[in-house]
């Protein structure tokens, strides 16, 4: 028979296969936004994810690292049991045990500690969602030496934002994205709220031409969110302050500022001490009940600025009663940034953004928050019972994230970003950025750090969390000498108001013993060897470093739990073994990072899709068991039974902070009938399963904007327990707290620095908001280091956990260094040339692109996609060892030595926060005989016994296509 080549083929097309036998939802786990997901499953096998369209998170929309998940669930890396280590620490020799023998050494180790001294355990956890639980684990442990992610990433946003606003970017706010007419975004790629702003910048894309919104990013790089903004702001990296005042500077010089605005909720009016010299210099003038003073022009004297009916004086020096002078705030701030330093001309200079493109900014934000005024016709209630017939609109709203956090001067960057949202009458407002409820809270927070010398005792938990927010000197962690309490040296003189930690001194320390030897480091889910070090190579030769004398590793005891084979697994002693997020329950709470948006509350869990096939155990699991194993008094019955014997499902439902306040928020109460507030619902998460893993509470129209003081909103917030009064939250445009800082700093009180951080305290703890060059290029020299070297999320591997991910490793299986097309050229660069990284601290060999749309004088590239050779269970000869690199490998967690030696935390000087983007480098041509493959480079890692094999070629769903 002959073959008729034109015969019609007979084509089968099912336009709607069925993909799975089953779906369930749950929350995506490969970034931080928390999207919802329906997962796909066929014969118990994950094929497919999707996002939930009912989501409020993700309204369906899904990344590509979302959909990537299958591959980070079937990872060849991940741990397969519990590991004990046989050979020399971070030879990677282990023995696998069973649960029981891996809980019972860990509780042989940390029963000693805890019925001895507590501190002598460190527990820091990575970027895990269930800080809610291990800062309470760490406070009934009886251990001040706990945090989490936060110093490393966003400590100074969190913080800048809670002391100013009571409340910041990301988790806490959002642009109003449906009325705002301009964005201004600093410091952010593809990252720090991934899925929620891509869809935002959507609408904003997306709207009518008579309604169109102007989206101005300021980066020095043109990546991720910059690429589609209408105007790219290439500045000079640790600069943004600057850029912030000169745009003040002009709104206050063309009088463009809300002034009612700063009347009615800000600090501005209120007195400031003038005593040159004196122990109140600076500080609020208050009455004998606290209150603080403004000067009432009616009255001709100064009153409780609490009073709703006082017309205060904005400018002008007065007397009070006692003889001292005082100011309001707002001259203060007007005469500090009128000042001609902080002149567009000025901060052309340091910004290298020219003043006329400052100026033009300045102009348009004036315009779209003032000519683009907008009124709605909802009536609202403020907090001194006055109705309001329409809320009034000042489109103008503002994002910003690591870009401006990751620097030594990011404490004040960050607010000075709030404060230019502040004049511009844009907070919650219609068309401005927006809380996001739990939040606005009462700032500065009541909440304050537990560990001082006295809290903590053998067998007991800490009086509190180990983290909060100190007011002054009194709320440091330190003994009467001023030595820190912490390992970390958080809430000491170096990093006062240090709210999330300094984990990146965590290991720096306790290898000195500085201010005292630990026992046991216990991590969870952070890669402390590797990309969440600053200086690798160091960091790895401090985890094995032995005591001379005693032949004892200097860092006695390393517990990890993770779910993969990471770099830090080789340095563990005990290793327990994770789950993957689609194998285990987790808790989205309201007490830590939940998913609320601007127009409701809301929570979230993620359930077990598919049963683990290995031996290992969800860490929530692992650590209620140890827990109880411990017997933590919050975690066993008055019998010594666990008291939560059905681990963290049984935590999520019944543990309560207080009577009726627990983990989940919806469907509370015996019947599953209340919110926020109930008795224990035993069915809660089925409730939550059936909606979909989340609950969400839609705020009414006339609590939805204006919450600072908005009486409705404040009372119910109240009712709920997310605010301890119904009283407004006044905007700190001056910050007291710091000034008492800066006192002690200057010989007042009982409590003073010593002696060589005096000075370092004086110059940062400004009230009013400040910049100062990034502390690694003031104490350089320049011209060694000319360059500015910082990473980009890449937006398939944003958060950077999906590095080992088969799919998305081929989207960036290296990465090159990064560097202006004519910086490069009068260095004679090319692309695809091998150079030398070199900063203060080390060198790198890595290989060059070039490009137009970075700042001259930056170099960047992707964070952690380098691997160290065999880690994550990939080839040795994997592109991620061969080509890929950290730039961790060349910056110091500390600055250059002073003078007399001494040398400071790589931070800022404030929170702590870890200074990535701080680094300056100069960039060399590498010789011929050095190109092709980069430096440095670590002896292999050998995936432990047991690891799952890496399959030749990736294959995975073909076996659905053959059944389909
Ligand atoms: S943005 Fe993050 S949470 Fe959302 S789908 Fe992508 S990876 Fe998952």
């Amino acid at each position: 028979m002959t073959l008729n080549p034109f015969a019609t083929v007979a084509e089968k097309i099912d336009p709607s296969p069925k993909v799975s036998d089953e779906v369930k939802t749950t929350t995506c786990y490969m970034c931080a936004c928390r999207c919802g997901i329906k997962v796909h499953l066929r014969d118990g096998r994950i094929r497919y994810i999707e996002g939930n369209r009912d989501h409020p998170v993700n309204k369906g929309v899904l990344c590509a690292k979302g959909s990537a998940g299958i591959m980070n669930h079937y990872s060849p890396a991940r741990l397969t049991a519990p590991l004990l280590r046989v050979g020399p620490r971070g030879a990677g020799e282990f023995k696998e045990i069973g649960w029981d023998e891996a809980l019972a050494i860990a509780v042989e180790w940390l029963g000693k500690i805890r019925q001895t001294d507590p501190r002598k355990l460190a527990f820091f956890t990575g970027r895990d969602q269930s800080q809610a639980l291990t800062g309470w684990w760490a406070q009934q442990f009886g251990t001040p030496n706990y945090a989490a992610h936060g110093g490393f990433c966003s400590v100074n946003m969190a913080a800048a934002g809670i002391y100013t606003i009571g409340g910041s970017f990301w988790e806490f706010g959002e642009p109003d994205w449906e009325r705002t007419r301009y964005l201004l975004m600093f410091g952010v790629a593809e990252d720090h709220d991934s899925n929620p702003i891509k869809i935002g910048l959507g609408k904003l894309k997306g709207r009518p031409a008579d309604r169109r919104a102007k989206f101005v990013s300021v980066n020095p790089i043109r990546t991720g969110y910059s690429a589609i903004a209408d105007e790219w702001i290439g500045i000079r990296p640790g600069t943004d302050g600057m850029f912030v005042f000169a745009l003040i500077h002009e709104l206050l010089r063309a009088d463009r500022i809300d002034l009612d605005f700063l009347v009615r909720y800000t600090n501005a009016p209120w007195l400031v001490v003038q005593d040159p010299g004196g122990a109140t210099d600076g500080l609020i003038a208050r009455d004998g009940a606290g209150h603080p003073f403004c000067w009432d022009k009616q009255r001709g004297q100064a009153v409780d600025a609490l009073l709703p009916d006082v017309a205060p004086a904005m400018v002008g020096e007065f007397a009070l009663a006692d003889g001292r002078r005082a100011v309001p705030i707002f001259q203060l701030l007007a005469m500090r940034y009128l000042d001609a330093r902080y002149s567009p001309d000025e901060a052309a200079k340091v910004t290298g953004v020219p003043a006329a493109t400052i100026r033009r900014i300045a102009a348009e934000l004036a315009h779209a928050a003032f000519e683009q005024q907008f009124e709605l016709e909802t009536p609202w209630t403020d907090w001194a019972g006055r109705r309001h017939e329409r809320m009034i609109g000042r489109p103008v709203s503002m994002h910003a994230m690591r870009g401006i956090s990751a620097h030594s001067n990011g404490f004040h960057t960050c607010r000075a970003i709030h404060l230019l949202q502040i004049l511009l009458g844009s907070i919650d407002c219609p068309g401005g950025w927006r809380y996001k409820p739990p939040f606005p809270r009462h700032t500065p927070l009541a909440l304050k750090p537990a560990g001082k010398p006295g809290d903590v005792k053998p067998n007991t938990p800490l009086p509190g969390p180990p983290l909060g927010f100190p007011t002054g000197p009194e709320d440091l962690l330190i003994a009467a000498d001023g030595t820190p309490s912490r390992i970390d040296k958080a809430f000491s003189w170096e990093a006062p108001i240090s709210a999330h930690g300094l984990m990146h001194m965590v290991i720096a320390n306790a290898h000195k013993g500085d201010p005292y030897p630990i026992d046991t480091l216990f991590l969870f889910m952070a890669n402390m060897s590797w990309n969440s070090a600053m200086n690798t190579g160091g960091t790895m030769a401090m985890l094995t470093d032995k005591d001379a004398a005693s032949d004892e590793y200097k860092i006695p005891r390393i517990i990890y739990a993770d779910a993969f084979f990471s770099e830090m697994v080789a340095y563990a002693d005990l290793v327990l073994p994770d789950t993957t997020y689609l194998e285990r329950h987790d808790c989205i709470s309201l007490f830590d990072r939940p998913i609320c948006d601007a127009d409701g509350a809301g929570d979230a869990i993620r359930q077990p899709v598919v049963k683990p096939d290995r031996n290992v155990r969800p860490f929530q699991d692992v650590l209620i068991d140890l827990g109880a194993r411990l017997g933590l008094p919050g975690l066993i019955k008055a019998d010594g039974s666990p008291r939560y014997p059905g681990f963290y499902p049984d935590y999520i439902v019944n543990h309560e902070r207080v009577p009726g306040v627990g983990m989940l928020a919806g469907w509370r109460g015996k019947d599953g009938d209340r919110q926020c507030v109930g008795e224990r619902n035993p069915r809660q998460l089925e409730r939550y399963i059936a909606n979909g893993c989340f609950w969400r509470y839609e705020l009414p129209d006339e609590h939805k904007f204006y919450r600072h003081a908005n009486k409705g909103y404040l009372d119910w917030a109240h009712s709920v327990g997310f605010i301890a009064r119904p009283t407004q939250v006044i905007f700190q445009l001056y910050s007291e707290p710091l000034q008492k800082f800066r006192l002690a700093a200057r010989g007042h009180g009982a409590l003073q620095p010593p002696d060589h951080l005096r000075a370092r305290i004086d110059a940062h703890f400004d009230p009013l908001p400040m910049w100062y060059p990034p502390f690694e290029g003031a104490a350089i020299d320049g011209a060694s280091f000319p360059l500015h070297a910082v990473t980009q999320r890449p937006m398939a591997m944003y958060h950077s956990w999906g590095s080992q991910n088969a799919w998305l490793r081929q989207i960036h299986g290296h990465n090159t260094l990064y560097m202006n097309r004519q910086t490069a050229e009068r260095q004679d660069l090319r692309d695809d040339d091998w150079v030398w990284v070199i900063s203060h601290h080390g060198r790198l060999r890595v290989q060059l692109k070039l490009m137009e749309g970075v700042n001259e004088d930056t170099v960047w590239t992707w964070n952690a996609i380098g691997k160290r050779k065999g880690a994550w269970n990939l080839a040795t000869d994997a592109a991620e060892s061969r080509r890929g690199f950290l730039l961790n490998h060349v910056i110091s967690e500390l600055l250059p030595p002073q003078p007399d030696g001494h040398r400071y935390a790589n931070s800022d000087p404030i929170t702590g926060q870890a200074a990535w983007y701080d680094l300056r480098v100069r960039v060399e041509k590498a010789k011929p005989e050095e190109a092709g493959e980069t430096y440095p480079a670590f002896a292999t890692l050998t995936p432990p016994r047991g690891t799952p094999a890496r399959p030749a070629l990736l294959t995975y769903g073909a076996e659905f296509r053959e059944r389909d």
